[in-house]
């Protein structure tokens, strides 16, 4: 691990009981992240359909760097949040789905050792863990999965309701804090969004903020998944077989007052009268869904990057933006009809890269990029390296202060292990798991009804629609990602069979029932 400025300085004054005035401030860190914001998205992403302009979140970018390939270890959402809290895969830190899980909040946390490092800290907006934060000095989260619309939230361990548009809310909030924060302490901010997240619903202002466009369709919108495994074709959560009455806004969104519903109604109603008259069938019901979806989940992107600015004007105006480093990401990346597919989970990369957008004046050359193999594994080790606070050595990352100064270390990783576990539901994406390199995936489908490889080849099909497993020219590749992928298991120790809890709640086909918890079953006699 190489020690940045920061470090040495956290060294200094772990040794010197009083700090000279002329020591520099330790850098306030705000962390800006989104649920299921995909780099499509953004348009510094550069993504060839130009869904959408996205200024605030491209001016992070502009004046630091862009890293092109941040991954994930488990493509969902809570899964990806417990990782950037430890530092940790999965199996490592207990949190494998959003079924069942609940996280152990005893366990090491960096925002634990940033508090205990004299950070002030605070977590506002989705948290999405179960159980209560902990390591934060204020907390003021979302229950669960949280509403788009005057939704109640959990402050400190009490329950407020708030009016309003949620992901205006949680910037106002986030705002509040920083203005009546402990100034004599740097502060660690993490101010997290529910949007875009299905069932995504816009903010009054941006209905219709599209025109009704057409929008240009992926290549792969219609991706027949010939030679593909069952494993791949075998899903449900296709938007020819999956959207939901509530994804296409033809039924309410929940918790709306009299006023807000009738300003959507005025936006949906003429829309969906005319969708019914049309009665679109087969591919043209995929195309009237896909451009439903895509004003949709857009319009929540528009609104996080507005917000995205709100913070970054915050910043300018109270002086605070050269000492503070900040990082906006996602909790994994998201599929806007490649495939035919909403949602995630997938090894393949629209759902496996989260955008990263890194701002730290001083350190980032501005228009920096890097397109280096870096992950939501390596956030925690460069918050605390950032804030020169020792990196616990059982993390699993590495710090990206090198990589923002434009700096790759030689031994920077070259492959990233993967596991996908949450099955069948929601969305019956089989489990699996696997090697990533710049250039190939080996992947293993393994469970329950299936025991499938394939091999991607990005550069030959950067569609990811073919698989090379069984072609000899690719024998020799196979053999050197198998070892690879072996080596990588010992290194991260998931070297055993995952618990069945890994895979959430839900019996697999065929499968007994689970047993009801001993207290239920006492209750009934
Ligand atoms: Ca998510």
């Amino acid at each position: 691990m190489s020690l940045s400025r920061f470090s040495l300085f956290g060294l200094l004054l772990a040794s010197c009981s009083v700090v000279n005035a002329a020591e520099p401030k330790r850098p306030n860190i705000l962390f800006i992240f989104a649920d299921d914001l995909t780099c499509q998205a953004i348009s510094a992403y550069g993504d060839k359909r130009k869904l959408l302009d996205t200024p605030h979140m491209d001016r992070i970018g502009k004046e630091g760097v862009r890293f092109d390939r941040c991954l994930v270890t488990n493509s969902i959402c809570g899964p990806s949040r417990a990782t950037i809290l430890t530092g940790k895969y999965s199996h490592m830190n207990g949190f494998y789905n959003n079924t069942n899980s609940k996280f152990d909040s005893s366990q090491q946390t960096f925002p634990k050792l940033l508090q205990g490092a004299g950070y002030s800290t605070a977590i506002i907006g989705k948290w999405h863990l179960i159980s209560d934060p902990t390591g934060f000095d204020h907390w003021h989260i979302l229950p669960g999965q949280g509403l788009y619309y005057n939704p109640p939230m959990i402050r400190n361990g009490e329950q407020v309701k708030h009016t309003g548009y949620t992901t205006d809310i949680i910037t106002d909030l986030s705002i509040e804090w920083l203005k009546n924060r402990d100034k004599s302490k740097p502060f660690l901010l993490m101010s997290q969004h529910k949007a875009p997240h299905r069932e995504w619903a816009p903010a009054l202002r941006h209905l219709g903020w599209d025109h009704d466009r057409q929008y240009p369709e992926p290549e792969t919108l219609f991706d027949d998944f010939a030679g593909r495994s069952k494993a791949v074709s075998d899903h449900d959560m296709g938007l020819d077989r999956t959207f939901t009455d509530l994804d296409a806004k033809f039924r309410p969104i929940p918790n709306m007052n009299e006023e807000q519903k009738n300003a959507w109604d005025a936006y949906y109603e003429p829309r969906n009268a005319a969708f019914r008259k049309a009665n679109p069938t087969g591919k043209d019901l995929v195309r009237w869904r896909y451009n439903r979806y895509m004003h949709d989940y857009l319009a929540c992107v528009k609104a996080v990057d507005e917000n995205v600015g709100r913070m970054l004007d915050f910043l300018d105006q109270e002086g605070l933006a050269e000492n503070t480093i900040v990082v906006c990401s996602s909790d994994q990346g998201f599929y806007l009809g490649e495939h035919g597919w909403f949602d995630k989970r997938w090894i393949f990369e629209e759902s496996l890269r989260s955008p990263l957008l890194v701002r730290w004046p001083g350190v980032t050359k501005p228009g920096g990029v890097n397109n280096k193999i870096v992950s939501l594994l390596d956030f925690p080790e460069t918050f605390l390296d950032v804030a020169g606070v020792k990196i616990p050595s059982d993390m699993q990352g590495r710090s990206l202060v090198p990589l923002c100064r434009g700096e790759t270390p030689a031994d920077w990783r070259t492959s990233l292990y993967y596991h996908y576990y949450e099955f069948p539901v929601p969305h019956r994406v089989r489990p699996h798991y696997g090697v990533i390199t710049d250039r190939y995936k080996l992947v293993h489908y393994y469970k329950p009804d299936v025991n499938d490889w394939e091999l991607l080849d990005r550069e030959k099909d950067p569609l990811e629609v073919k698989d090379f497993y069984k072609d000899p020219a690719y024998a020799e590749t196979v053999k050197e990602l198998r070892a690879e992928l072996d080596r990588l298991r010992k290194e991260v120790k998931e070297t055993g069979e995952p618990p069945r809890a890994a895979y959430g709640n839900q019996p697999f086909d065929g499968e007994p029932k689970p047993p009801e918890p001993a207290g239920k079953k006492a209750k009934k006699a």
